[in-house]
């Protein structure tokens, strides 16, 4: 019998479980679609089928010593409650999460079990820095720009959650460059309105850019084939990002930066952009911050999951 965390990822249109070993090994996984506007016993009752699908089918039963929950919304990390939550999922706000994944899988934890919830942003930066980018690094900001911004901070070894549990919602930092377009939070000139995947295709198309062009991916499959307005949105969007990155590290000092996420992806278009802005910003004694790719990818959540309920686990077995 080998021991293992349960580790769920509980996003807007997909949910993702998997049994985790102590090394950060997925063991097996599996995923399924969200059912966010059906309600929160919906969701829940996914995470229940999914992660007894996982122990059925497992060789030998594992021992699970724990669960640990990315989730998307507003956590309080504490009690386990969503704080608040974007439309996309039906009340999910106000839902203790802890309470009711511990009663969903009695059959499997042992009495009283050990159940840890977590935002989405904050679990990706706990993977980076047990199992990726960040390991060995005392203090961290782990920022993901994809379809939206999300960022966790870590100092001295502890993920910051801030008094009203929104610490690294670097999302919605003001960032000079993005007045012209609106943030999804209703105010224009943050970072996500022109950061995320989303608002650089938005920033394309305020520039003059072709309304052929549906998204983020199309915007760079432009600047591929030579669209100089694609190119320049690319490079605006990534410097919006590196002068909001400048900002957070001018604030808290991180032994280390990790930005990932699918935005990312595009490569060294995006990439130099970001990091000569973020340079750019930055007084001397900062300039030696490295900026580093992560190294999880997608999965960095679901293993930030794992990671916060191995050390609890570890504490409680203290
Ligand atoms: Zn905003």
């Amino acid at each position: 019998m080998s021991d293992a965390v349960l580790a769920v990822d509980i996003g807007g249109t997909k949910t993702a479980v998997a049994l985790v070993d102590r090394a950060g090994r997925v063991i097996d996984s599996a995923r399924a679609a969200t059912p966010a506007l059906e309600g929160p016993g919906a969701v829940i009752d996914t995470v229940r089928r999914l992660a007894l699908a996982l122990i059925e089918r497992a060789d030998a039963t594992p021992a699970v010593r724990g669960v640990g929950v990315a989730t998307a919304g507003v956590v309080d990390a504490e009690s386990g409650v969503i704080v608040s939550s974007t439309d996309t999922m039906a009340d999910w706000a106000g839902t203790q999460v802890t309470s009711r994944v511990r009663v969903a899988l009695s059959d499997v934890l042992p009495p009283g079990g050990l159940v840890h919830v977590q935002n989405d942003a904050d679990a990706h930066a706990a993977g980076e820095h047990r199992y990726g980018a960040a390991v060995g690094a005392s203090s961290v900001l782990v920022v993901a720009v994809g379809t939206g911004v999300g960022a966790g901070i870590i100092v001295d070894g502890r993920i910051l959650r801030g008094a009203r549990h929104v610490a690294g919602e670097i999302a919605h930092v003001p960032t000079p460059g993005a007045q012209h377009l609106l943030c999804p939070c209703g105010r224009a000139g943050h970072l996500e309105a022109i950061g995320s995947g989303v608002g650089l295709h938005r920033h394309y198309l305020a520039i003059g850019g072709d309304p052929a062009a549906r998204d983020a991916r199309a915007v760079v499959g432009r600047a591929d084939a030579g669209d100089d307005v694609a190119q320049r949105a690319i490079t605006e969007s990534a410097a919006a990002v590196g002068r909001a990155l400048a900002a957070a590290v001018t604030l808290i000092d991180p032994e280390r930066v990790v930005v990932t996420g699918g935005v990312v992806d595009i490569g060294a278009r995006w990439w130099n952009p970001m990091v000569d802005s973020f340079r750019s910003e930055l007084i001397d004694v900062l300039q030696e911050v490295p900026v580093v790719p992560g190294a999880l990818g997608g999965h960095a959540p679901l293993l930030g999951a794992a990671a916060s309920a191995w050390e609890r686990a570890e504490v409680s077995a203290a």
